[in-house]
């Protein structure tokens, strides 16, 4: 069997849209759920013979929200992938989720169909901060769902936060994450701490650029972040990626496939996939999505990709797959075997001694890695690698 693969199914429903979400989520598309269904399994289907040497090791249903669908949905979804791929018995399965759609009787469905790892976006837990963010459940909410899953079985789960929020203080982000990490006495066994970006075209944004939103200052986004490392590790959380924390043995190993820049395969409306060395994007309308995975017309758009749902793709050449895993590789605290990298990896010499030299990164038994100075300007790092010549 050739290398294995991750699998990700995007669910592009949400309840609400937040201010801050650039990703490809809609609200108030309820009524396409079991359309979207019906599409995803017949890509999934249609996938199934170009990937029947590989074995599948995560899934990662996200999204959206995908805690919006019923639990006889995601059993119809995994299902179908374990008739149809090769699911290895002990992969990984992750679903993401929402408070405000956490239910017991739903999370215990989702758990006989056979999801092993809940991620669910919490982002605060003062009530302003939510307000701001556009989200639309309480602490006590919050609070409350974790439970809940941990009830309903789940013994890996992880727990999103984001910092860095426009006039947000120290002391409100250690309230948070300090109840976070008691919750249900011994709390989360995964932490994801984002520092909030402004994304182009998010509503955000415009109340940036009209100067009704002050974006919040570095130097205490950057206190922030060496506050939050130390107080994880304290708490037996190990800091393995830029902005990831596990309990040992709980890193996210579908993470891994894209931080390692390994393949995977990807459905549903909007989502990036990587296989046999491809790059591709499927079609960001769910509208469109389902009308050209259920018209009778199923031929694909594109030669060597089975789904007629893909709009486009390219051969990853040797010096961006270079570069790609670099740049993502980096971002882990093991950062990257320099063997595994092909030669052209030499003309990248001069910026890799420039990094070494002044404390950003360092070479140990053959693996570079940055230091704990170059991951706080890791985009610096990463812009000049780009700058090289292929
Ligand atoms: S719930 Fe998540 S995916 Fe949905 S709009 Fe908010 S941030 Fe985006």
């Amino acid at each position: 069997m050739s290398a294995p693969l991750g699998l990700y199914v995007h669910v592009p429903f949400c309840t609400v849209k937040c201010s801050y979400c650039d990703f490809n989520s809609y609200a108030g598309i309820e009524d396409m759920q079991s359309a979207w269904l019906e599409a995803a399994l017949r890509e999934i289907t249609l996938w199934s013979p170009s990937v029947a040497q590989r074995e599948i090791t995560t899934i990662f249903i996200g999204g959206g929200t995908p805690s919006l669908l019923e639990g006889e949905s995601i059993h119809r979804l995994l299902d179908h992938s374990l008739a149809s791929l090769q699911i290895a018995a002990d992969a990984e399965i992750t679903l993401e989720a929402n408070p405000e759609s956490v239910q017991l009787e739903r999370l215990q469905a989702y758990r006989a169909a056979g999801v092993n790892r809940v991620s669910m976006g919490v982002q605060s837990l003062h009530a302003a901060e939510l307000v701001f963010l556009d989200r639309i459940h309480s602490a006590d909410r919050a609070e409350a769902a974790f439970s809940d899953i941990r009830r309903a079985g789940f013994d890996n789960v992880n727990i999103d936060l984001i910092y860095g929020l426009p006039g947000q203080s120290l002391e409100s982000w250690q309230d948070t994450l300090e109840r976070v990490i008691n919750w249900h006495d011994s709390g989360p066994d995964h932490i994801s701490c984002y520092a909030l970006t402004v994304e182009e075209g998010t509503p955000l944004a415009a109340r940036v650029a009209a100067g009704r939103v002050i974006e919040a200052d570095p130097d205490r986004v950057a206190d922030i972040a060496d506050w939050t490392a130390q107080r994880l590790s304290d708490a037996g959380y190990e800091h393995y990626e830029t902005s990831n924390y596990a309990r040992p043995g709980r890193q996210c190993l579908h993470n891994l496939t894209y931080w390692r820049n390994q393949e995977y395969l990807a459905i549903g409306p909007g989502a990036h996939g990587f296989v046999d060395g491809l790059r591709y994007q499927v079609v960001r309308s769910p509208r469109l999505y389902i009308d050209r995975l259920t018209a009778a017309q199923t031929e694909p758009l594109l030669d060597d990709l089975p789904s007629p749902a893909i709009e486009a793709a390219e051969r990853v050449s040797e010096w961006d797959h270079l570069i790609d895993t670099l740049t993502s590789g980096l971002r882990l605290m093991e950062g990257v075997e320099l063997m595994s990298l092909p030669k052209p990896a030499e003309r990248l010499r001069p910026t890799i001694e420039w990094a070494i030299a002044n404390g950003l990164a360092q070479q140990h038994q053959g693996r570079l890695s940055l230091t704990k100075r170059g991951h706080a300007v890791a985009n610096e790092i990463f812009v000049r690698l780009l700058e090289v010549n292929p």
